[in-house]
């Protein structure tokens, strides 16, 4: 019996039916990836994004429901992350589809939107730029010419099939296409330390604002301290939505998972219901507003912040982001503080420059997106190359879009240009997104 391999060559598959072909696939379409396809539809090239779920948006419209990165918490709130991923925002809000949520602590002002709308959203985005969506199929296999991505293996309700392209940009959020390549990675080890998840769910019947959060959280301790409910977190987020009298929550954590681990993962999602459950009974029993409310829906499935990362040609650290480092290949800024949910029972963060937000940014580099040692493929999104502390600024869903947008035009440009996405000039790459609203 052969050994099962993730790599495959293309004479392994040439008897496998041709299902597309053309410049650039994307894998994942959640915020990095959708960005991503819109970016090389725009830039002429023939492209395609293979999302394993029924919708594109990822995390952002199945989990989430708050764009955080835009603005850099600090005395001037401004906003540091435009292109694409500023008129998704900008045409939610247009829409009454969204509000912004001023803060200038935290993670910065947010813009709380519907996720059922930002679905629809992406659907237009990706097809008015003339790219593809290939819907509910999973991406099993890699097809490598020497080195080289060439091809990706999905499995279809009509069988395995081969999907072929210049230029591959991984926005799958676990790496599984570098993973499968063989890229070098920052794997989850055991023992090491990653950051909790946390299935969300939206109330409601609840009339909001009738308690503040500091007495949320105050309650909170109280009942779990008596011991009369489990409530591993005893802070985080209740907050108002586009509905009336529905909230949408993030309370729930579930640690010390591999993600990328079946069982565990299985694991953490019947886990994830069983604390929904429990955070659900304590608000509708002690909290003030939440007396005749009820669970509307949870997340199609639960959230993960940090799993496998590519170790790429350059890793982002956390003296980066604590310094407010710039790059000369920057493809995007961030200014969000350190956000580490692993601290026990609260959130803990840490602001770039110091303890008060200061509104500092810094540059993603453009080598966090390149694996050293495969050609024809990009990153984008939660699965750049950044240590386990820079990881925990830079995922936000504005940068996650930021990078798709880089990494789409990067791998169009590259296709055009007939170079590899390591050898493009990064200055003609950085002139582009400048022109396509980027802010670098
Ligand atoms: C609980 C939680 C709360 C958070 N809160 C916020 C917040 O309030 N605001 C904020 O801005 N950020 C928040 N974040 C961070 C942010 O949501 C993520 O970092 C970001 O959404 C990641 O985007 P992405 O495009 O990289 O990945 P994803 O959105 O996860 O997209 C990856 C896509 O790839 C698809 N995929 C994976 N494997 C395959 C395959 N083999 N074949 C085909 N498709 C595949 C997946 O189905 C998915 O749609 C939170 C994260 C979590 C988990």
């Amino acid at each position: 019996m052969s050994t099962w391999s993730p790599r495959l060559t293309p004479e392994d598959v040439s008897e496998l039916p041709v299902l597309w072909e053309g410049d650039v696939i994307v894998v994942g379409g959640g915020s990095a990836g959708s960005a991503a396809a819109v970016a090389a539809g725009r830039q002429g090239a023939s492209t395609l994004v293979v999302e394993r779920f029924g919708y594109l948006g990822g995390t952002g419209a199945s989990v989430l429901d708050t764009f955080y990165g835009f603005y850099a918490p600090g005395p001037n709130n401004e906003r540091v992350v435009g292109g694409v991923a500023w008129e998704v925002a900008q045409r939610l809000l247009d829409n009454g589809d969204a509000f912004e949520r001023p803060n200038t602590y935290g993670a910065g002002t947010g813009v709380t939107y519907e996720p059922d709308r930002l679905r629809m959203l992406w659907d237009d985005l990706v097809r008015g730029a003339g790219a593809d969506a290939l819907l509910n199929t999973p991406v099993t296999r890699v097809v490598m010419d020497g080195t080289t991505v060439v091809g990706l293996v999905v499995e279809t309700g009509q069988g395995p099939g081969l999907l072929a392209a210049r230029a591959v940009v991984d926005a799958s959020g676990d790496a599984e296409v570098a993973w499968r390549a063989g890229a070098a990675l920052e794997r989850p080890l055991p023992g090491r330390r990653l950051q909790p998840l946390t299935a969300t769910f939206r109330m409601m019947g609840v009339e909001v604002g009738r308690t503040s959060t500091a007495e949320l959280h105050q309650a909170m301790r109280v009942a779990a301290e008596a011991g009369d409910y489990r409530l591993p977190r005893r802070e985080g987020s209740v907050h108002r939505t586009v509905l009336e009298g529905v909230v949408h929550t993030n309370l729930t954590r579930i640690s010390g998972i591999d993600p990328t681990d079946p069982f565990e993962l299985s694991a953490a999602e019947r886990e994830g219901r069983l604390q929904i459950a429990e955070y659900a009974r304590f608000l509708v029993d002690r909290v003030p507003g939440y007396e005749h409310s009820t669970i509307v829906s949870t997340s199609d499935r639960i959230g993960v912040r940090e799993s496998r990362r590519l170790l790429g040609r350059y890793v982002l650290t956390r003296d980066d982001v604590m310094s407010a480092r710039d790059a000369w290949d920057a493809v995007a800024r961030c200014g969000a503080p350190l956000e580490d949910h692993d601290g026990g029972e609260a959130t803990v963060w840490e602001y770039i420059g110091g303890a008060k937000p200061s509104g500092d940014t810094y540059g993603i580099p453009y080598r966090c997106l390149l694996p050293v040692d495969i050609d024809g493929l990009l990153v984008a999104g939660r699965c750049l190359s950044a240590t386990h502390d820079a990881h925990a600024s830079v995922r936000s869903m504005a940068q996650c879009m930021a990078m798709g947008q880089a990494a789409g035009t990067a791998a169009a440009m590259g296709v055009r240009a007939e170079v590899q996405p390591g050898d493009l000039d990064v200055d003609q790459l950085r002139t582009q997104l400048t022109k396509d609203g980027v802010i670098l």
